[in-house]
């Protein structure tokens, strides 16, 4: 193609689509007899063979429960899942392994913080920021904790653009103050918050920051010493990696402060009816049960294949790739795009005049196109912005120019055909 390079494209480090797409068999996949075109990566992003991989290894060699075996499967097992540790603590750039709690993913990070630190520092009266741009699992735990504590939760504001409102940010904050909760990316809008800043602000006022890093880590490096959050929370599955593991970062002195919050195995020193119950250090403290062992080993290996990649040239890719499609998008008539801030990661939420979200993602769905539509978990963002659903076309790195075109088109085509 012939054309003028673009700020993104001087500045993108080398992405070797072709040779990334090659490692994601899902890709080579027809939907609908039509070459499949993924674009609900917010969702969950697609696996690469490293991490699929991974799993046959595991079950087929060193399947074995962790951390009490006295044999060598046990030994292995328990050795990768905690090199999994290592592994997540360098990713964040967080200080210490102790630091990096397994779970569930971001819903589970989120619960466990409102929880065990919620449960054992707020009372009747004290309050909690979210802003407008969370998803539900960074509004509903606050929420019941609200219910149950007497708590107050406070809404940041978001501008036109789905920007976050700082100066009403600052003015929300009393001496009741005591957490903030906020999301680095809106899964809903693509908007990339300043989360160092407000951590600082928050500080400033006595307060914490717990971070929603879901829609971050998959697009950017994150260093959450830099960012100096308190606690940090992502998912694997969105970062390349497979469901049912993520994990949470906390300050080693605040987890340390905490008390667990689920009980069982794993999770204690010594365990009497006679004298009290002892807790293992952390992380372990948070850890009860048998955990997502092969799910947890494969999240490593989806964190080293990102590294190996580069979040740089990914993030720099998937501007690209969001510059084009907002262009393309933007000439169909009636499209309105939600969620217009400077800084975006790579997310296309928007609505079009006369054609309903549903109609339009199951008639692209047709055509090999795979986006998502709905309220995107954040009902309070979406109904600010007037609208119950939008569709949401969103990137990753083995997405390509020519997907965002045939996109573009097909989507042009749908919206002819239900208008
Ligand atoms: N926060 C954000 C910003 C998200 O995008 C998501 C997933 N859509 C979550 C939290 C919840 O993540 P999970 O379902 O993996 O726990």
């Amino acid at each position: 193609m012939n054309h003028l390079a673009t700020e993104h494209e001087l500045d993108t480090p080398a992405l070797d689509v072709a040779g990334i797409r090659a490692q994601f068999p899902i890709l080579e996949r027809q939907v609908h007899g039509r070459p499949l075109i993924y674009f609900d990566n917010a969702a969950t992003s697609q696996t690469p063979l490293a991490v699929i991989d991974t799993f046959r290894d595991y079950y087929s060699r060193y399947n074995a429960n962790i951390h009490r075996g006295l044999h060598t499967l046990a030994d292995e097992a328990t050795a990768a899942y905690e090199a999994t540790r290592e592994t997540v603590r360098s990713f964040l750039n967080a200080a210490d392994r102790r630091e990096i709690v397994f779970t569930r993913g971001t819903t589970e990070a989120i619960n466990l913080v409102a929880n065990s630190w919620g449960r054992a520092n707020l009372e009747a009266g004290d309050e909690v920021l979210v802003s407008l741009l969370e998803h539900h699992s960074n509004i509903v735990p606050w929420q019941l904790l609200a219910s149950q504590l007497g708590i107050k939760v406070k809404v940041i504001p978001v501008d036109e653009r789905g920007v976050l409102d700082l100066d009403a940010y600052r003015a929300l904050f009393t001496e009741r103050t005591r957490l903030v909760a906020v999301n680095h990316v809106s899964n809903a809008f693509g908007t990339v918050n300043p989360v160092g800043e407000m951590a600082t602000i928050a500080h400033e006022h006595g307060a914490l920051i717990l971070v929603d890093g879901a829609q971050a880590t998959p697009h950017q490096t994150v260093d959450v010493r830099a960012i100096d959050a308190d606690f940090y929370a992502f998912s694997g599955h969105k970062v390349y990696g497979p469901t049912g593991a993520g994990a949470l970062y906390g300050k080693a002195a605040l987890l340390e402060a905490m008390p667990p919050w689920q009980g069982g195995g794993e999770m204690i020193k010594s365990v009497s009816f006679e004298v009290p119950t002892t807790f293992a250090d952390v992380p372990h403290k948070f850890e009860a049960g048998t955990p997502a062992i092969a799910e947890v080993i494969a999240l490593g290996v989806a964190l080293e294949w990102v590294r190996g990649v580069g979040l740089d040239a990914i993030g720099a890719w998937e501007a690209r790739l969001l510059e084009r499609a907002t262009a393309a998008v933007s000439r169909i008539d009636g499209l309105r795009i939600l969620g217009t801030a400077p800084h975006k990661a790579g997310v296309l939420s928007f609505v079009v005049d006369g054609a309903h979200s549903q109609d339009i993602a199951l008639l692209i769905d047709q055509l090999g196109v795979a986006i998502r539509t709905g309220n995107h978990c954040a009902q309070p963002l979406l109904a600010h912005f007037g609208v119950t659903a939008t569709c949401r076309a969103s990137f990753a790195a083995y997405n390509t120019l020519e997907e965002v075109d045939a996109f573009a088109d097909a989507l042009e085509r749908v919206i002819g055909m239900v208008r």
